[in-house]
């Protein structure tokens, strides 16, 4: 028998930037194992291949035309507890993969980014109207804990057998008067999924017992996304020597204060930090949507809408950062399980649980703020978008193939970044109108 040596697989692939598509895509299938079919799901003879058709489109949503496309980049450098990772991102805005990746190769210097997760325990919501002895509703459910830990979990045997299920729950009266009600919070461990299936079913089938038993009407029966007891959260040490020194450390700290104490600030910090997790977020077919109303809503939970992640310097004068933020994801059921794509960016990102996908997506939020708060205290912002964003502009006045650089190239020279004058540009160098 052969012994197998096993090569240590690296996120750092010097150049990758500067490869042909093509060249990339098979960087990546070394990297993660892809194989010849699976390769062309992303491209079919140098054409992109879709990851659904238009059958299970028209399946997923209603009155379907057709299927949207976004740019799909890998963000390189990664090293998240000790492991190498390459991970994939859907957008269509220029600069944030680059920045992602610059970011990670500048934490890599002292080793990576260090990633942990609560329990995947999401809260359902039960709210209840017409009590009329609220302490003796809330005391009944309390009591009846058990009995409506067992009819949630029934409702999911497969969650159950996977280490999931129904663990608690909480209650809670909000408002006066006539307005008062009486909200039961169901607390599901969900493991791999999203869990919204899982928990709307629970709580639609709890809310006829709980009636029963407070003489209360249940209205919304409906999961939060106010995952709080669902959190990623990483940290990394930026080294002060690979950023420009002490000086860059107090001007990015400067910046980073202005978000602490404005929310107008903290809107657009927060912006940077979800340009990275959303793209991942889609890449790996997950709900979005989800993932931004629960970031937001806890950026907001101390009365004061603030920034996710946190700097400061150790006591070497590096700089550190972290972050911590409401992840409900999953890498099985929902969209995930039908998008061809989405599977394969999982196996790219190669992640065997839904934890470890939010603690890569945590890191990937450090990063791009990272990213964006170190050029905007240094350099300014538009410096590192100005060169695929001239690319953009060129395609817009029609440029092909080479005449895109040039014509990007020269507007950059010319800090004349503009569609006019690419128009112009493509008429003088090409004689194209
Ligand atoms: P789902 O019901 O498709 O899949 C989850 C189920 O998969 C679990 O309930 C379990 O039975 C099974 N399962 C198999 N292996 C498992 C494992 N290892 N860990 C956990 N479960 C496992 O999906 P879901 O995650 O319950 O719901 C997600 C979908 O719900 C998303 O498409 C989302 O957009 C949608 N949604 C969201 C909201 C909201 O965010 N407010 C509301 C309604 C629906």
């Amino acid at each position: 028998m052969g012994v197998m040596f096993m090569e240590k697989k690296s996120s750092r692939i010097s150049g990758f930037y500067k490869l042909p598509v093509a060249e990339r895509l098979e960087k990546v299938a070394d990297f993660a194992d892809l194989n010849d079919e699976e390769k062309k799901i992303f491209l079919r003879n140098g054409d992109v291949a879709l990851g659904i058709d238009t059958e299970i489109a028209d399946r997923m949503i209603e009155n379907v035309i057709g299927v949207f496309e976004l740019p799909l980049g890998i963000a390189t450098n990664f090293v998240i507890n000790g492991r190498e990772y390459l991970i994939p991102m859907a957008i269509e805005e220029s600069s944030v993969v680059a920045a992602a990746s610059n970011a990670a190769r500048i934490a890599r210097v002292k080793g990576g980014f260090h990633a942990s997760t609560t329990d995947p325990v999401m809260i359902g919501q039960i709210q209840l109207l017409n009590v009329e002895d609220f302490e003796k509703a809330a005391d009944t459910v309390r009591k009846e804990k058990k009995k409506l830990l067992e009819v949630a979990n029934a409702q999911d045997k497969t969650l159950v057998s996977f280490g999931g299920g129904a663990r608690d729950i909480e209650v809670k009266v909000l408002g006066e008067g006539k307005e008062r009600m009486l909200i039961l919070h169901l607390l599901v461990d969900v493991r791999d999924a999203m869990g919204a299936n899982a928990v709307n079913t629970m709580c639609e089938a709890l809310a006829p017992i709980v009636e029963e038993i407070t003489g209360g009407k249940a209205r919304l029966k409906i999961l939060s996304n106010l995952a709080d007891k669902r959190l990623a959260r990483a940290e990394a040490v930026f080294d002060k020597e690979t950023i420009g020194g002490d000086e860059v450390v107090d001007a990015f700290l400067e910046g980073y204060r202005f978000a602490v104490f404005d929310p107008y600030r903290a809107a657009t910090h927060n912006k940077g930090i979800m340009n990275g997790i959303d793209a991942v977020v889609i890449a790996t077919g997950n709900d979005w949507r989800a993932i931004e109303a629960g970031a937001h809503a806890y950026a907001a939970r101390d009365g004061q809408y603030k920034p996710l992640t946190k700097y400061w310097k150790d006591k070497d004068g590096n700089l550190v950062g972290s972050i911590e933020i409401p992840l409900a994801i999953g890498t099985v059921g929902g969209a995930s399980s039908l998008h061809k794509k989405a599977q394969l960016c999982r196996k790219i990102v190669g992640v065997k649980t839904a934890g470890e996908l939010a603690q890569v997506i945590a890191s990937v939020g450090l990063a791009q703020n990272f990213a964006a708060l170190l050029a905007l205290s240094t350099v300014g912002i538009q410096k590192g978008h100005m060169e695929l964003h001239a690319q953009n502009i060129a395609v817009m006045a029609g440029a092909k193939g080479d005449q895109i650089d040039e014509i990007a190239k020269r507007m950059i020279e010319e800090k004349n970044v503009r569609i006019d004058r690419a128009k112009e540009l493509m008429k003088e160098l090409y004689g194209i109108v």
